[in-house]
């Protein structure tokens, strides 16, 4: 088999770069080792920026999302039993955030790719890249129980934090940033319609909670546990009491409760591999970085990666030029490293640490207080929240003849395709 660009892995990252290639002309097979099933049901995120929902929408991938997706204008910190609201678009120039769930997303992309696309193979999976440091880079996969070799131009490793493309970069030229947290989150989806109508975070002693939702009918619960912690040692009755305790408030509200119909304990950690380019294989999402999921980040930085990375091949395409492709891992990192660091701020910021003193509580409660009573503060948090720019890769290096444009119109316009029109189809 062969192919311009082959994409490994089906989630977020794999599904929009092939429909941002097929939009902009550009040839792709997507391998995914799950099957359609299981690539759908896989809950995780739920929180898109306006730069993730622009870019969908652009990419034709936006009409379930606009029927059906909540817009935020904001989230509520909890602390000490108060309450503060952060309004996203009185402090960003009108920025604000979408609750539609990551399974959401993928359904559409997958739907629309199996329409329109190129192939995607699910239970097909990646054994190996292959000579990837050469012009002819290479896949080597399983499918219907035989071996096959998906030959390419380029190969993208959007194949998560297990997967295998990132083992192809030779060792001597990666290098590895990570931390791990002594906690992880306890999530759960419940029959219930949520208790507030925004995101609330809380900072308590006995853990940090999240409330969150998935529509106006299904609530999505967080709670911190201990490192190792299993989603069966907790009956659902002790799940509601700790979050009633840990989102408790000195006023009348009141969480509501219902049936628990999922619950699994999701590990904290930061890691960031770098270079995300070797060769003609480029890293996209979490393939190349995670971040703990307390600042919403990624799925958001997984887009970003392809954005830039869709843009980059189809300047190549059109002009011959690698100069966008040259530029895609640093390009990434930077925002990247904006997101790493948003997110271990808002993680330091709202969980206890088991080894921490009651001096790094104060402090806590003192970076909550500079928060909810300072706006450079305030903003920060809204800004961070929100998203960071996708168009630093054209920012920095400047337009080259037939690129598209800096700013959000160019993030867009890549999304759409040269054309302009979201979703072309076939002719
Ligand atoms: C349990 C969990 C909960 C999360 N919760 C949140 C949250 O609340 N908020 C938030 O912003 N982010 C959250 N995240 C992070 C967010 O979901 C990811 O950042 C996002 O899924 C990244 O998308 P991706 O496409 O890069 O990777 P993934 O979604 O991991 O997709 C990778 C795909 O590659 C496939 N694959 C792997 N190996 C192979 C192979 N060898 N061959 C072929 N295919 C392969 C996998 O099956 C998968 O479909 C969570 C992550 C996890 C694991």
């Amino acid at each position: 088999m062969r192919t311009t660009v082959g994409i490994v892995g089906a989630g977020p990252a794999g599904l929009l770069l092939a429909r941002l290639l097929h939009n902009a002309g550009i040839d792709s097979v997507v391998l995914e080792s799950r099957d359609r099933a299981y690539v759908e049901q896989r809950q995780r995120a739920g929180i898109l920026e306006q730069g993730t929902v622009d870019v969908l929408r652009a990419a034709g991938a936006g009409e379930r999302m606009d029927r059906e997706g909540l817009r935020h204008d904001g989230i509520e910190l909890r602390f000490d039993g108060r309450r503060h609201r952060v309004d996203f678009p009185a402090l960003t120039g009108g920025r604000s955030v979408t609750v539609y769930a990551q399974t959401e997303v993928c359904k559409d992309l997958i739907a629309l790719q199996l329409e329109e696309g190129g192939p995607l193979l699910f239970g097909a999976e990646a054994l190996a890249v292959e000579d990837a440091g050469t012009d002819r880079p290479r896949v080597r996969f399983r499918y219907e129980g035989r071996e096959d070799v998906l030959d390419c131009d380029y190969v993208v490793g959007c194949d998560g934090f297990w997967g295998v493309a990132r083992q192809a970069v030779p060792a001597g030229l990666s290098r590895v940033f990570e931390r791990t947290y002594p906690f992880g989150w306890l999530g759960v989806l419940a029959d219930v319609p949520p208790s507030h109508d925004e995101l609330v975070y809380a900072r308590h002693e006995r853990g940090f909670a999240l409330l969150s939702m998935r529509s106006p009918e299904v609530s999505r619960l967080y709670l911190q546990v201990p490192q190792g912690a299993t989603a069966e040692e907790w009956e659902d009755e002790a799940i509601w009491d700790e979050l009633e305790r840990r989102l408790e408030t000195r006023d009348d509200w009141r969480l509501r409760r219902g049936p628990i119909t999922s619950k699994s304990v999701t590990p904290m950690r930061s890691h960031v591999h770098e270079p995300m380019r070797y060769g003609r294989l480029f890293l996209a999402g979490d393939a190349a970085h995670i971040v703990p999921p307390t600042g919403a980040k990624g799925l958001n930085l997984a887009v970003g990666d392809v954005v830039t990375l869709a843009r980059a091949l189809t300047h190549e395409k059109e002009t011959g030029s690698a100069a966008l492709l040259d530029a895609y891992s640093e390009t990434c990192l930077r925002r990247v490293w904006q997101a790493e660091r948003f997110s271990y701020d808002m993680t330091t910021l709202l969980h206890s640490d088991p080894g921490a003193s009651p001096f790094d509580g104060r402090i806590q409660l003192a970076r909550l207080e500079r928060i909810a009573g300072t706006r450079a503060a305030e903003t920060d948090l809204a800004e961070g929240y929100t998203g960071f720019p996708l168009d630093e890769a054209v920012r920095r290096h400047g337009p080259a003849d037939g690129a598209a444009p800096a700013g959000a119109e160019g993030a867009v316009r890549a999304a759409k395709g040269r054309a302009g029109h979201p979703g072309r189809r076939r002719a």
